[in-house]
């Protein structure tokens, strides 16, 4: 593990080990999905902490008080612990109160970033262990993406209204309702067996 103020680098060993020795008070029961956009492949050069800090600069431009993710996946399959999970994320309005926020870098529109395999592996990791830990059960329900949360209201509306394409329009093969269930939810229900 590294760590760099309140930034907390780990493989998915370590996450693991850490996640299970958390105490969390609040109620969990929405785990978020997002992609960064920006930064995104590009920037990424293993400067995990200079990308964390830029965007935790620029979360604080836009008045929130800290970074608004929980945790971000890089493109390297390695972890960061950002906004202590106790506090709620900053991430999808209507979302947040129970949620725990993961940011994924990198831009999965089509067209975009192609996902490294350790960083695929990475993500559908952390949902599962994030299942484990707060006893919820993979499914559209537990697991959610931002494309499906209208941006005005904060209702989900599953797609419609006023949406942005986060996690990405080819993120784990898209980011629908229908995709996330056929893609994503049964990568997350196989890992959650060997956990
Ligand atoms: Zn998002």
């Amino acid at each position: 593990m590294q760590r760099k103020g309140k930034f907390i680098l780990m493989t998915r060993e370590e996450f693991k080990n850490f996640i299970n020795n958390l105490k969390i008070n609040r109620k969990i029961t929405l785990i978020q999905n997002h992609h960064t956009y920006i930064p995104n492949y590009k920037h990424f050069k293993n400067n995990h902490f200079v990308l964390l800090e830029g965007m935790e600069r620029s979360h604080l431009e836009r008045g929130f008080e800290e970074i608004g993710q929980n945790i971000t996946i890089f493109p390297d399959g390695l972890i960061a612990i950002c906004r202590p999970l106790e506090e709620a994320p900053a991430c999808i309005k209507g979302a947040n109160s129970t949620g725990i926020c993961i940011e994924s870098v990198g831009n999965f529109d089509v067209g975009g970033d192609k996902m490294s395999e350790e960083q695929k592996k990475t993500i559908v990791f952390v949902n599962a262990v994030l299942c484990k830990k707060f006893k919820l059960i993979p499914s559209i329900n537990t697991i959610v993406y931002h494309h499906w949360y209208d941006l005005n209201t904060g209702k989900r509306t599953n797609g419609t209204g006023s949406t942005k394409s986060c996690p990405g329009t080819n993120f784990f093969g898209g980011n629908t309702v229908e995709a996330a269930n056929r893609k994503f939810i049964p990568l997350v229900l196989e890992e959650l067996k060997k956990l």
